[in-house]
């Protein structure tokens, strides 16, 4: 398509992770670019997601190393946390980013909207009261919290709001059993809250490795946090004091000065145009793509977690990448989305990559398990009861190690060395060919010499 009577070869709608990537790339690669961002530079991940996220765990995580001093000899004194100098500092740092994301923009000759963009037509955006033409639109609107359809529920706050709460709450009553609930709840924990963890389902994390489930939940229990499964809340009433009294399914109440819904996401696709011009949305409103990122409109692309796939900064970087090297770069690619490693960034974290145990047995067949459990090094001296636990996944046919998982300290920093390796098929002889580095963690994952059990396709146990 020409690029004649046209403003732009692209309009990126959003300048979160995947839209500044994809924009940065395309003028990179000669496009005429524009970026309308109508909230903040750099997007969830940047402002209200991953970055301050994990500046708040790194806050957390002192009260667990100060108590850990103890065993090896330290006088840990008065400890207090500040909680509005750790959100000054954490605004301070997220202002800094968040201009970084504007210049880079900026510096690679993209023009900016900081204003929203409706879409009126497969080729013409409105930002700011303007109507401009563009040969190729990409909507990355990324996605926002949502709360449950409860009597009160407002009365509750999202993960936008944890980012800026004026003062730590003494007790805070996290529901849902995903990433954002099992990380605020260590978050708070650590930073001294009381916290009640809900979950209505049997077991949380919802599609994650069995072992990583079951050990995490104990770790969180042996940690403080009182962790309630088959539990949900039907209602919060405001009483006059300004407390929030939840009413549990069953009729049990909690009084709470916070009750904090981290019960998913939802695409950030109302009142963007889309449908009008011919975009066709799933039930949840999410952009539907194809493995080129393009919507049922040629024209009109998405990338990142408007398209409710992966929901990972990462990702998003990769499609928005991927997609400027196609489409401007004379390079095509797509994103694969097979053995994505992950982590969860709770007490302790949790990381993992390829397939969890069940799910390799109904892909493979029959699988060989290696589970190891054990008391980490620091808590030898620390007193602090503690375990990791590390497992790998293994095609009993091929020998290809097809899932490893973890849940201990540095658990993210380790599998993503692991990754590379299961990306690349690596087998388990090859794993116990490495040579391990002494005395660290890491190293259990190339001396997992016993296999534990083996687990086979449920119809073919069943015959
Ligand atoms: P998730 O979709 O992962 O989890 C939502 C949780 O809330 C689930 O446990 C779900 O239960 C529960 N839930 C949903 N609706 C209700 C309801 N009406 N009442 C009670 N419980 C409910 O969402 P998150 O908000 O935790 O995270 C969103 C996404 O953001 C993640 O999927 C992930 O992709 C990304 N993310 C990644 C992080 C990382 O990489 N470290 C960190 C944070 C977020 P059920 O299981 O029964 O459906």
């Amino acid at each position: 398509m020409s690029s004649a009577g046209f403003d732009y070869d692209l309009f990126v709608i959003g300048a979160g992770s995947g839209g500044t990537r994809a924009a940065r790339i395309a003028a990179g690669h000669g496009a005429r670019v524009a970026v309308a961002e109508e909230r903040f530079f750099g997007g969830t991940c940047v402002n209200i997601g991953c970055v301050p996220k994990k500046l708040m765990v790194m806050a957390a995580d002192f009260a667990h190393a100060f108590e850990d001093a103890r065993g090896f000899g330290w006088s840990v004194g008065e400890r207090r946390h500040d909680w509005a100098s750790l959100i000054a500092n954490k605004d301070r740092e997220i202002a800094r980013l968040n201009g970084i994301y504007r210049d880079l923009l900026k510096n690679a000759g993209c023009t900016v909207f900081e204003a929203r963009a409706t879409i009126l037509d497969p080729h013409t955006v409105l930002v700011g009261g303007e109507r401009v033409r563009a040969r190729v639109i990409l909507v990355a609107a990324g996605g926002r919290p949502v709360r449950p359809d409860i009597e009160g529920a407002g009365h509750g706050i999202v993960s936008d709001d944890a980012f800026y709460l004026k003062a730590r709450p003494r007790h805070v009553l996290v529901v849902g059993g995903g990433y954002i609930a099992v990380e605020f709840a260590g978050i708070f924990a650590g930073l001294g809250a009381a916290v009640t963890q809900l979950y209505r389902g049997t077991l949380f994390l919802r599609g994650f490795d069995d072992d990583i489930r079951t050990h995490l939940a104990e770790e969180m229990r042996a940690s403080g946090i009182d962790l309630r499964f088959g539990s949900d809340v039907t209602r919060i009433e405001k009483r006059a004091d300004g407390m929030l009294c939840a009413h549990l399914l069953g009729g049990a109440t909690i009084d709470t000065d916070c009750v904090f819904f981290a019960t998913g996401r939802v695409p950030n696709t109302a009142g963007l145009g889309l449908e009008a011009a011919g975009v066709r949305l799933d039930e949840k409103g999410a952009v539907i793509v194809d493995a080129d990122q393009r919507s049922s409109v040629p024209s009109i692309y998405a990338v990142g977690d408007v398209t409710d796939q992966l929901n990972l900064t990462p990702i998003a970087l990769a499609e928005g990448h991927a997609l400027a090297d196609t489409l401007f770069g004379g390079r095509p690619r797509r994103t694969s989305h097979e053995n994505v490693a992950t982590a969860i960034f709770s007490p302790p974290p949790a990381a993992t990559v390829g397939f969890a145990e069940a799910e390799a047995a109904e892909q493979f067949g029959a699988v060989d398990v290696y589970v190891t459990r054990f008391k980490p090094m620091r808590h030898t001296l620390s007193g602090r009861a503690r375990r990791s636990m590390m497992k790998l996944v293994v095609d009993q046919a091929s020998q290809r190690v097809v899932g490893a998982h973890m849940v201990g300290e540095d658990a993210g920093e380790i599998m993503q060395g692991l990754a590379i390796a299961v990306n690349m098929g690596a087998s388990k002889a090859d794993f116990d060919r490495t040579i391990g580095i002494h005395p660290t963690a890491a190293e259990e994952f190339v001396t997992l010499r016993t296999r534990t059990r083996e687990t086979r396709r449920v119809a073919a146990a069943a015959q």
